[in-house]
Protein backbone atom coordinates (compact mmCIF):
# COMPACT_ATOMS: atom_id res chain seq x y z
CA UNK A 1 0.00 0.00 0.00
CA UNK A 2 3.02 2.31 0.72
CA UNK A 3 4.81 2.93 -1.98
CA UNK A 4 8.75 1.88 -1.62
CA UNK A 5 10.10 5.51 -1.80
CA UNK A 6 7.73 6.84 0.36
CA UNK A 7 7.85 3.94 3.00
CA UNK A 8 11.88 4.27 2.68
CA UNK A 9 10.89 8.52 4.07
CA UNK A 10 8.74 7.36 6.59
CA UNK A 11 10.97 5.04 8.36
CA UNK A 12 13.83 7.74 8.62
CA UNK A 13 11.06 10.21 9.99
CA UNK A 14 9.57 7.98 12.87
CA UNK A 15 13.17 6.67 13.46
CA UNK A 16 14.38 10.59 13.73
CA UNK A 17 11.39 11.44 15.88
CA UNK A 18 11.31 11.22 19.55
CA UNK A 19 7.74 12.87 20.23
CA UNK A 20 5.04 11.93 17.93
CA UNK A 21 1.07 13.23 17.96
CA UNK A 22 -1.83 11.30 16.37
CA UNK A 23 -4.93 13.24 15.67
CA UNK A 24 -8.46 12.01 15.76
CA UNK A 25 -11.83 13.79 13.93
CA UNK A 26 -14.41 15.73 16.29
CA UNK A 27 -17.09 12.86 17.25
CA UNK A 28 -14.63 10.11 17.06
CA UNK A 29 -15.32 6.82 15.77
CA UNK A 30 -13.81 2.64 16.58
CA UNK A 31 -11.82 3.54 12.97
CA UNK A 32 -10.43 6.86 14.19
CA UNK A 33 -9.61 5.87 17.87
CA UNK A 34 -8.84 2.26 17.05
CA UNK A 35 -5.97 3.52 14.37
CA UNK A 36 -4.58 6.25 16.48
CA UNK A 37 -4.64 3.86 19.76
CA UNK A 38 -2.80 0.92 17.08
CA UNK A 39 -0.32 3.47 15.90
CA UNK A 40 0.45 5.04 18.92
CA UNK A 41 0.92 1.49 20.63
CA UNK A 42 3.31 0.47 17.88
CA UNK A 43 5.16 3.71 17.74
CA UNK A 44 6.18 3.62 21.47
CA UNK A 45 7.27 -0.30 21.12
CA UNK A 46 10.13 1.95 19.04
CA UNK A 47 10.44 3.94 22.18
CA UNK A 48 8.78 7.15 20.68
CA UNK A 49 6.69 9.09 23.01
CA UNK A 50 3.66 8.53 21.24
CA UNK A 51 -0.05 10.38 22.47
CA UNK A 52 -3.46 10.87 20.43
CA UNK A 53 -5.24 13.93 21.06
CA UNK A 54 -9.09 13.49 20.48
CA UNK A 55 -10.62 16.91 20.08
CA UNK A 56 -13.60 16.73 21.92
CA UNK A 57 -14.12 13.44 24.07
CA UNK A 58 -13.96 9.80 23.78
CA UNK A 59 -16.78 7.54 23.39
CA UNK A 60 -18.11 4.97 26.66
CA UNK A 61 -17.70 2.15 24.11
CA UNK A 62 -14.64 3.02 23.06
CA UNK A 63 -12.66 3.15 26.98
CA UNK A 64 -11.39 -0.08 27.58
CA UNK A 65 -9.23 -0.31 24.49
CA UNK A 66 -5.64 -1.02 25.21
CA UNK A 67 -3.55 1.77 25.16
CA UNK A 68 -6.17 4.33 25.83
CA UNK A 69 -4.42 6.01 28.48
CA UNK A 70 -2.10 7.38 25.69
CA UNK A 71 -5.20 9.63 24.81
CA UNK A 72 -5.72 13.12 25.78
CA UNK A 73 -8.82 15.18 24.79
CA UNK A 74 -8.12 18.96 23.58
CA UNK A 75 -11.49 20.25 25.13
CA UNK A 76 -10.90 18.93 28.37
CA UNK A 77 -6.92 19.14 29.26
CA UNK A 78 -6.50 21.96 26.29
CA UNK A 79 -2.64 22.78 27.66
CA UNK A 80 -1.31 19.38 28.04
CA UNK A 81 -2.97 18.60 24.40
CA UNK A 82 -1.70 21.55 22.74
CA UNK A 83 2.00 20.96 24.44
CA UNK A 84 1.68 17.55 22.97
CA UNK A 85 1.28 18.90 19.55
CA UNK A 86 3.80 21.88 20.30
CA UNK A 87 6.31 19.44 21.15
CA UNK A 88 5.84 16.88 18.16
CA UNK A 89 8.72 16.33 15.62
CA UNK A 90 6.33 14.54 13.35
CA UNK A 91 1.89 14.58 13.74
CA UNK A 92 -0.33 11.53 12.13
CA UNK A 93 -3.87 12.59 10.90
CA UNK A 94 -5.81 9.42 10.72
CA UNK A 95 -9.23 8.92 9.74
CA UNK A 96 -10.19 12.50 8.01
CA UNK A 97 -9.23 14.54 5.15
CA UNK A 98 -10.09 18.27 5.78
CA UNK A 99 -8.06 20.06 8.76
CA UNK A 100 -11.54 21.42 9.82
CA UNK A 101 -12.45 18.26 10.82
CA UNK A 102 -10.54 18.33 14.17
CA UNK A 103 -12.30 21.35 14.62
CA UNK A 104 -10.49 23.71 17.62
CA UNK A 105 -7.60 21.77 17.21
CA UNK A 106 -7.09 22.68 13.57
CA UNK A 107 -5.59 26.21 14.58
CA UNK A 108 -2.66 24.31 16.50
CA UNK A 109 -2.13 21.27 13.53
CA UNK A 110 -1.83 24.30 11.19
CA UNK A 111 1.18 26.32 13.44
CA UNK A 112 2.99 23.34 13.91
CA UNK A 113 6.26 22.71 12.10
CA UNK A 114 6.12 19.21 12.68
CA UNK A 115 5.91 16.99 9.14
CA UNK A 116 2.82 15.56 8.77
CA UNK A 117 1.28 12.40 7.33
CA UNK A 118 -1.90 11.65 6.18
CA UNK A 119 -3.54 8.07 6.90
CA UNK A 120 -7.39 8.60 4.98
CA UNK A 121 -10.13 6.79 3.12
CA UNK A 122 -12.21 9.29 2.40
CA UNK A 123 -12.59 10.88 -0.86
CA UNK A 124 -11.31 14.59 -2.14
CA UNK A 125 -8.68 14.64 0.88
CA UNK A 126 -7.19 18.70 1.49
CA UNK A 127 -3.76 19.01 0.82
CA UNK A 128 -2.24 19.80 4.46
CA UNK A 129 0.34 17.27 5.14
CA UNK A 130 3.47 16.35 3.62
CA UNK A 131 2.45 12.71 2.83
CA UNK A 132 -0.95 11.47 2.11
CA UNK A 133 -2.01 8.20 1.71
CA UNK A 134 -5.32 7.76 0.78
CA UNK A 135 -7.08 4.90 -0.61
CA UNK A 136 -10.88 5.29 -0.41
CA UNK A 137 -11.76 2.13 -1.85
CA UNK A 138 -10.60 0.33 2.14
CA UNK A 139 -13.25 0.51 4.53
CA UNK A 140 -11.42 1.07 7.22
CA UNK A 141 -8.32 3.25 8.40
CA UNK A 142 -7.47 0.40 10.52
CA UNK A 143 -6.60 -1.54 7.28
CA UNK A 144 -4.63 0.80 6.32
CA UNK A 145 -2.71 1.29 9.53
CA UNK A 146 -2.33 -2.66 9.58
CA UNK A 147 -0.43 -1.98 5.95
CA UNK A 148 1.53 0.36 6.99
CA UNK A 149 2.98 -1.21 9.54
CA UNK A 150 3.90 -4.54 7.10
CA UNK A 151 5.33 -1.43 5.08
CA UNK A 152 7.20 1.17 6.72
CA UNK A 153 7.88 -1.20 10.74
CA UNK A 154 11.14 -3.66 9.76
CA UNK A 155 9.92 -5.97 12.14
CA UNK A 156 6.48 -7.29 12.75
CA UNK A 157 4.72 -4.53 15.62
CA UNK A 158 1.62 -6.30 16.27
CA UNK A 159 0.39 -8.28 18.95
CA UNK A 160 -2.94 -8.84 20.60
CA UNK A 161 -3.28 -4.94 21.94
CA UNK A 162 -2.75 -3.66 18.77
CA UNK A 163 -4.52 -6.54 16.59
CA UNK A 164 -7.09 -5.46 18.95
CA UNK A 165 -7.37 -1.74 18.24
CA UNK A 166 -7.07 -2.41 14.23
CA UNK A 167 -10.07 -4.99 14.77
CA UNK A 168 -12.02 -2.59 16.68
CA UNK A 169 -11.50 0.08 13.84
CA UNK A 170 -12.07 -2.47 10.70
CA UNK A 171 -15.06 -4.08 12.49
CA UNK A 172 -16.77 -0.25 13.53
CA UNK A 173 -15.94 1.11 10.38
CA UNK A 174 -18.11 -1.71 8.17
CA UNK A 175 -21.09 -1.95 10.50
CA UNK A 176 -19.41 -5.37 11.50
CA UNK A 177 -18.79 -6.49 8.06
CA UNK A 178 -21.95 -5.62 6.56
CA UNK A 179 -20.73 -2.72 4.14
CA UNK A 180 -17.20 -1.15 2.59
CA UNK A 181 -15.70 -4.65 3.20
CA UNK A 182 -16.79 -6.65 0.35
CA UNK A 183 -12.89 -7.61 -1.12
CA UNK A 184 -10.75 -9.67 -0.29
CA UNK A 185 -7.92 -7.91 1.00
CA UNK A 186 -10.16 -7.29 4.12
CA UNK A 187 -10.67 -10.74 5.07
CA UNK A 188 -6.91 -11.05 4.70
CA UNK A 189 -6.48 -8.76 7.14
CA UNK A 190 -8.51 -10.12 9.86
CA UNK A 191 -6.90 -13.26 9.36
CA UNK A 192 -4.24 -12.22 10.62
CA UNK A 193 -5.26 -10.14 13.46
CA UNK A 194 -6.38 -13.19 14.69
CA UNK A 195 -3.47 -14.89 14.26
CA UNK A 196 -2.50 -12.52 17.65
CA UNK A 197 -5.60 -14.27 19.39
CA UNK A 198 -7.63 -11.29 19.47
CA UNK A 199 -10.96 -12.15 21.34
CA UNK A 200 -13.15 -11.37 18.19
CA UNK A 201 -16.57 -12.09 19.89
CA UNK A 202 -15.84 -10.42 23.61
CA UNK A 203 -14.43 -7.50 21.13
CA UNK A 204 -17.99 -7.57 19.29
CA UNK A 205 -20.01 -7.11 22.86
CA UNK A 206 -17.34 -4.70 24.07
CA UNK A 207 -18.27 -2.21 21.52
CA UNK A 208 -22.33 -3.41 20.66
CA UNK A 209 -23.66 -4.75 23.49
CA UNK A 210 -22.07 -1.57 26.17
CA UNK A 211 -25.25 0.75 25.91
CA UNK A 212 -26.71 2.14 29.25
CA UNK A 213 -30.66 1.28 29.77
CA UNK A 214 -31.37 4.62 28.96
CA UNK A 215 -29.49 4.75 25.66
CA UNK A 216 -31.54 2.02 24.59
CA UNK A 217 -34.60 3.10 26.07
CA UNK A 218 -33.71 6.69 23.73
CA UNK A 219 -33.37 3.99 20.55
CA UNK A 220 -36.63 2.45 21.25
CA UNK A 221 -38.05 6.41 21.56
CA UNK A 222 -36.75 6.82 18.42
CA UNK A 223 -37.94 3.72 16.64
CA UNK A 224 -41.66 4.14 18.21
CA UNK A 225 -42.14 7.97 18.30
CA UNK A 226 -39.58 9.64 16.01
CA UNK A 227 -38.84 7.54 12.86
CA UNK A 228 -40.49 9.19 9.75
CA UNK A 229 -40.76 6.79 6.73
CA UNK A 230 -41.17 8.33 3.18
CA UNK A 231 -42.10 5.40 1.20
CA UNK A 232 -42.63 7.32 -1.95
CA UNK A 233 -38.65 7.87 -1.63
CA UNK A 234 -37.42 4.90 -0.27
CA UNK A 235 -36.09 7.31 2.61
CA UNK A 236 -36.34 7.59 6.21
CA UNK A 237 -34.99 9.69 8.86
CA UNK A 238 -34.81 10.29 12.82
CA UNK A 239 -34.66 13.53 14.30
CA UNK A 240 -33.71 14.12 17.99
CA UNK A 241 -33.98 17.58 19.56
CA UNK A 242 -32.04 18.78 22.57
CA UNK A 243 -34.92 18.44 25.64
CA UNK A 244 -35.48 15.05 24.03
CA UNK A 245 -31.77 13.79 24.66
CA UNK A 246 -31.80 15.35 28.21
CA UNK A 247 -34.75 13.41 29.08
CA UNK A 248 -33.07 9.76 28.28
CA UNK A 249 -29.99 11.49 30.60
CA UNK A 250 -28.10 11.58 26.84
CA UNK A 251 -24.49 10.97 26.93
CA UNK A 252 -21.62 11.41 24.45
CA UNK A 253 -21.70 8.69 21.30
CA UNK A 254 -25.27 7.79 22.69
CA UNK A 255 -26.95 8.54 18.97
CA UNK A 256 -24.15 6.42 17.01
CA UNK A 257 -25.51 3.65 15.16
CA UNK A 258 -29.05 5.53 14.99
CA UNK A 259 -28.79 6.73 11.87
CA UNK A 260 -29.09 2.77 10.34
CA UNK A 261 -31.87 1.93 12.33
CA UNK A 262 -34.48 2.92 9.32
CA UNK A 263 -32.23 0.06 7.39
CA UNK A 264 -34.12 -2.48 9.20
CA UNK A 265 -37.58 -1.43 6.91
CA UNK A 266 -37.77 -3.16 3.72
CA UNK A 267 -37.14 -1.34 0.75
CA UNK A 268 -35.27 1.63 2.68
CA UNK A 269 -32.31 3.24 0.86
CA UNK A 270 -31.74 6.16 1.97
CA UNK A 271 -31.58 7.36 5.86
CA UNK A 272 -30.89 10.41 8.01
CA UNK A 273 -30.16 11.05 11.48
CA UNK A 274 -30.81 14.94 12.93
CA UNK A 275 -29.65 15.65 16.08
CA UNK A 276 -29.78 19.54 17.58
CA UNK A 277 -26.23 20.45 19.40
CA UNK A 278 -25.57 23.91 21.05
CA UNK A 279 -24.83 25.42 17.84
CA UNK A 280 -26.38 23.62 14.86
CA UNK A 281 -28.34 20.54 14.39
CA UNK A 282 -25.56 17.24 13.65
CA UNK A 283 -26.88 16.02 10.34
CA UNK A 284 -25.64 12.44 9.17
CA UNK A 285 -26.69 10.09 5.94
CA UNK A 286 -26.17 6.65 4.84
CA UNK A 287 -27.36 5.00 1.67
CA UNK A 288 -27.51 1.49 0.10
CA UNK A 289 -26.47 1.00 -3.37
CA UNK A 290 -24.94 3.88 -5.33
CA UNK A 291 -27.00 6.75 -4.13
CA UNK A 292 -24.18 9.64 -3.33
CA UNK A 293 -25.05 10.89 0.32
CA UNK A 294 -21.99 12.59 0.12
CA UNK A 295 -22.85 14.95 -2.56
CA UNK A 296 -26.21 15.79 -0.46
CA UNK A 297 -24.12 16.79 3.02
CA UNK A 298 -21.96 18.73 0.63
CA UNK A 299 -24.56 20.56 -1.74
CA UNK A 300 -26.80 21.35 1.31
CA UNK A 301 -25.06 20.46 4.92
CA UNK A 302 -21.86 21.93 4.82
CA UNK A 303 -20.80 18.75 5.11
CA UNK A 304 -19.39 15.41 2.90
CA UNK A 305 -17.86 12.12 3.47
CA UNK A 306 -18.00 8.84 1.14
CA UNK A 307 -20.74 7.65 -1.16
CA UNK A 308 -23.15 5.92 1.28
CA UNK A 309 -22.04 7.68 4.64
CA UNK A 310 -21.74 11.30 4.93
CA UNK A 311 -22.44 13.93 6.99
CA UNK A 312 -22.63 17.63 7.59
CA UNK A 313 -24.30 20.31 9.56
CA UNK A 314 -26.88 22.71 9.35
CA UNK A 315 -27.49 26.05 11.10
CA UNK A 316 -30.91 26.24 10.84
CA UNK A 317 -33.88 25.80 13.49
CA UNK A 318 -34.60 21.84 13.44
CA UNK A 319 -38.08 22.58 12.18
CA UNK A 320 -36.49 24.44 8.99
CA UNK A 321 -33.84 21.62 8.72
CA UNK A 322 -36.34 18.66 8.61
CA UNK A 323 -38.63 20.89 5.84
CA UNK A 324 -35.21 21.72 3.83
CA UNK A 325 -34.29 17.73 4.05
CA UNK A 326 -37.64 16.68 3.02
CA UNK A 327 -37.82 19.20 0.25
CA UNK A 328 -34.94 17.66 -1.63
CA UNK A 329 -36.36 14.27 -2.02
CA UNK A 330 -38.74 15.01 -4.81
CA UNK A 331 -34.70 16.23 -6.70
CA UNK A 332 -33.49 12.81 -5.68
CA UNK A 333 -36.56 10.70 -6.16
CA UNK A 334 -35.77 9.34 -9.50
CA UNK A 335 -32.28 8.31 -8.52
CA UNK A 336 -33.42 6.48 -5.50
CA UNK A 337 -35.91 4.77 -7.45
CA UNK A 338 -33.82 3.34 -10.23
CA UNK A 339 -31.10 1.61 -7.49
P1 LIG B 1 -21.33 10.38 10.93
O1 LIG B 1 -22.68 10.40 10.29
O2 LIG B 1 -21.05 9.05 11.53
O3 LIG B 1 -21.09 11.53 11.82
O4 LIG B 1 -20.31 10.56 9.75
C1 LIG B 1 -20.23 9.65 8.71
C2 LIG B 1 -19.15 10.08 7.77
O5 LIG B 1 -19.54 11.31 7.19
C3 LIG B 1 -17.82 10.35 8.43
O6 LIG B 1 -17.00 9.22 8.37
C4 LIG B 1 -17.26 11.45 7.60
O7 LIG B 1 -16.66 10.91 6.47
C5 LIG B 1 -18.44 12.18 7.09
N1 LIG B 1 -18.79 13.40 7.84
C6 LIG B 1 -19.56 13.50 8.94
N2 LIG B 1 -19.70 14.77 9.32
C7 LIG B 1 -19.01 15.52 8.44
C8 LIG B 1 -18.78 16.92 8.29
O8 LIG B 1 -19.28 17.76 9.04
N3 LIG B 1 -17.99 17.28 7.25
C9 LIG B 1 -17.47 16.39 6.37
N4 LIG B 1 -16.70 16.84 5.37
N5 LIG B 1 -17.67 15.08 6.48
C10 LIG B 1 -18.42 14.63 7.49
MN1 LIG C 1 -12.93 5.67 8.92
Amino acid sequence: MVEAGIARTLKQWISSSKKVALLTHTNPDGDAIGSCLAMALALSQQGIDAQVIIPDGLPEFLRWLPGIERSTTFAYKKEKAVGIIEDADLIFCLDFNDPKRVGPVSEYLEKSKARKVLIDHHEDPMNFTDISIVETWRGSVGEMVYLFFKDVFADDVLNKEIATCLYVAIMTDTGNFSYASSYPDIFHVVGDLLQYEIEKDRIYSSVYDAFSEDRLRLQGYCMQEKMVVLPQFQAAYISLSDEELSRFNHRKGDTEGFVNIPFAVKGIKFTALFVEKKDRIKVSFRSRGSFPVNQIAAEHFNGGGHVNAAGGDSFDSMATTLSKFESLLPGYAKWLKDE
